[in-house]
């Protein structure tokens, strides 16, 4: 094959860097192939750090994103436990801390986001951790135990996946929001209002309009002073905990982009194929900001299913091959019993509808722009999110009674607006 010759090194062995990899293979790319990252691990997934990994239920060995002797088998290079620390464009060379260097045909940068920290006095007290990694798990999971007060700083996924596990645990969760309602970044306030009912009424506390103000350690004659002992709020409240769990959102890895002379804004700045201003090199993943067909506005979106989306368009990109199908983005999150899944992307809709019986699920809420459905979020309802997802992808405009209607079925529903495009 014409690639022989090439090699294409990824930097960042996660999600998206992992599923590039095999997508070249896959597409037929023959070259040489670095994958490359900084963390000891072979590529791993992210979701159930916070959900199954956390709770003690899977162990390390079900987070890998393919049976790790497999990299080998299909002549993909793993380069762990190493940070890339500059990329010269003009030699086509990445340089490693570790002193190696590699060239590149072609780069791809997959290297994801970092936590925010906390930016408040007390911060780096013994017992303040963060989730991202599965160091940074295992590092937390005592906290888990029965009795334990954990303050989480941060209403968004991780927070309230964390209160979940959490409270299962026999802990005692108490969530710290800044602002006036929890997934505010994420989520309409009809969703919002809904997880707020479902994590007090199974005993997490939740406390919104809450600013954290310091971190505080115990302190006395015989004490050091060194680990976490309360949260105090600007309202001069004081919360009492044994940890802290802070989860108030990423920065994208876009530095050492920059620092080589490449576009970024919110991310690093791609085309349609997920290629930068340098035509040899793409970025894809947490760290990458791109136009999204679905609001006509540039993004950087944080999920699983968009990593390995932009994974597969840069790998067909650089076979040369045609680019896959626009996809519908999509999420999910679980925490208790509850399976949320989001189809699309809210912020453009002008009504939100609500579906749902006397039960507390399932439930759905569905949103409309000018009476095209552009998103949903459905809880316990995989039909609902099945037949948005599809109505979303066609742009439809569904009945807004059919849709509120828990005893038409949602494919009869469809059906009738599929018909309309
Ligand atoms: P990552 O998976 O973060 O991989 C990037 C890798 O690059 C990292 O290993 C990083 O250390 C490495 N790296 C960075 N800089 C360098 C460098 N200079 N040199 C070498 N390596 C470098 N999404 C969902 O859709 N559903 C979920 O339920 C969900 N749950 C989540 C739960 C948790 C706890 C977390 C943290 C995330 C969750 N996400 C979920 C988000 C999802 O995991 C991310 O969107 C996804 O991992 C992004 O993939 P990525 O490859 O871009 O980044
Ligand atoms: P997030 O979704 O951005 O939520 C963080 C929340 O913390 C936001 O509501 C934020 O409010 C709030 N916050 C910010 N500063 C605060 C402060 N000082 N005090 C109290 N609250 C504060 O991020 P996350 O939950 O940390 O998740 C991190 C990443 O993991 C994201 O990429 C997320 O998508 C991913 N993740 C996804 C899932 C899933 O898809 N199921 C699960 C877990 C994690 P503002 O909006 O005002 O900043």
């Amino acid at each position: 094959m014409s690639n022989t010759d090439e090699t294409v090194v990824i930097l960042g062995a996660g999600q998206a860097g992992g599923q590039c990899a095999a997508s070249l293979r896959r597409g037929g790319f023959a070259g040489r192939i670095v994958l490359a990252g900084d963390e000891p691990h072979p590529p791993y997934q992210r979701p159930p750090l916070s959900k199954t990994y956390l709770s003690g239920e899977i162990d390390e060995s079900r987070l890998w994103l393919q049976p790790p002797e497999t990299w080998a088998e299909q002549n993909v290079e793993l380069h762990l436990g190493s940070e890339a620390t500059e990329i010269d464009r003009d030699a086509r060379i990445v340089r490693f801390a570790d002193e190696s260097s590699e060239t590149y045909t072609h780069l791809v940068l997959a290297t994801g986001s970092r936590v925010r920290r906390l930016p408040v006095s007390g911060a780096d007290l013994d017992g303040v951790r963060y989730l991202r990694t599965i160091a940074d798990v295992d590092a937390l999971k005592a906290d888990f135990a029965p009795g334990k007060r954990i303050a989480i700083i941060g209403g968004g996924y991780i927070g309230l996946e964390a209160a979940s596990v959490a409270q299962k645990c026999g802990a005692e969760p108490v969530v710290i929001e800044a602002m006036d309602r929890l997934l505010a970044r994420v989520a309409v306030p009809e969703v919002s209002e809904f997880y707020r009912t479902a994590h007090e009424t199974r005993s997490v506390s939740v406390r919104l309009d809450s600013q954290v103000a310091a971190l505080k350690a115990k302190s006395g004659l015989f004490s050091r002073g060194k680990h976490v002992q309360a949260v105090k709020l600007t309202s001069g409240e004081t919360i009492a905990c044994d940890s802290v769990l802070v989860g108030i959102g990423v920065i994208p890895n876009q530095e050492l982009a920059a620092a080589s002379g490449l576009a970024t804004a919110n991310g690093i700045c791609v085309g349609a194929e997920c290629r930068t201003d340098d035509p040899a090199i793409f970025a894809i993943g947490d760290c990458a900001e791109q136009h999204n067909w679905l609001t006509g506005t540039r993004l950087r979106l944080e999920s699983v299913p968009n990593a390995l989306d932009q994974a597969k368009h840069a790998a067909a990109a650089i076979c040369g091959a045609a680019a896959p199908k626009p996809e519908v983005p999509w999420f999910w999150s679980d925490q208790f019993d509850l399976k949320l899944q989001t189809a699309g992307l809210i912020g453009q809709h002008d009504t939100t509808i609500t579906r749902g019986g006397d039960g507390e699920t399932p439930r759905s809420f569905f949103h409309l722009a000018n009476g095209v459905l552009i998103a949903a979020d459905c809880i316990n309802d995989p039909q609902s999110f099945m037949a948005a997802k599809m109505m979303i992808l066609k742009r439809a405009k569904p009945d807004p009674v059919a849709l509120a209607d828990p005893e038409m079925a949602m494919k009869d529903v469809m059906k009738a607006a599929m018909a309309g495009v």
